[in-house]
């Protein structure tokens, strides 16, 4: 077989990472554009483990990854015990909180729940290569990049599923995936 061919077979983080071309984007928190009770609706309108914490919509800059269990305590926290933490309270994760602006209520910091460094890998990124890093490292997920703009996720599940799918489809392109 020639290694064109091979090549050609390799299955890239791009092909397994969600979302799909078809699927709702992927969902996201700005590090110091949202309020409580937003973050609290994409907490209720999605079930997802985790969310990537980004600059800004627009930038789609990584600056880390916090997890659905730690946003929900914390919230639960703030709302229940810090002085004045309400609904329009902004959420900050980034290293200074601006003045806020009068009459506003308390900000929230939660820089120190988020990972700062999660591990991601470029689309082109191999996915046998990320398989070995998903094993090495024991990951529950890992973050797409491309030229710095966050573009998906694979978690542990979706390198499972997609595995599965391999096998039962063609016995010749499993050795190369
Ligand atoms: P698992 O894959 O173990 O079920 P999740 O519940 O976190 O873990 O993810 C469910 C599906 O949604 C996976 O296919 C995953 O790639 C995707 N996903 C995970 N987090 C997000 C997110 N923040 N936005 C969009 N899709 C996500």
């Amino acid at each position: 077989l020639e290694s064109k061919e091979e090549f050609s077979h390799k299955t890239l983080a791009m092909d397994v990472m969600r979302p799909r071309r078809s699927d709702p984007p992927l969902s996201v928190i700005t590090q110091d554009g949202m309020n409580v009770e937003e973050v609290e609706s994409l907490i209720a309108e999605t079930s997802y483990s985790g969310f990537p914490v980004v600059v800004s919509h627009e930038s789609q800059r990584l600056v880390g990854f916090v997890q659905r269990r730690d946003l929900v305590i914390s919230i639960d926290n703030a709302r229940q015990r810090q002085e004045g933490v309400v609904s329009a309270s902004r959420i900050f994760f980034t290293e200074y909180t601006p003045p806020q602006p009068p009459n506003s209520p308390p900000p929230l910091k939660l820089r120190g729940i988020m990972d700062l460094s999660p591990f991601t890998v470029t689309d082109h990124t191999a996915m046998d290569i990320v398989v070995d890093i998903f094993r090495k490292l024991g990951l529950r997920q890992c973050l797409v990049t491309h030229n710095g703009r966050l573009l998906g996720i694979i978690t542990k599940k979706d390198i499972l599923k997609h595995m599965a799918q391999m096998a039962n489809r063609d016995p010749d392109s499993i050795l190369f995936n």
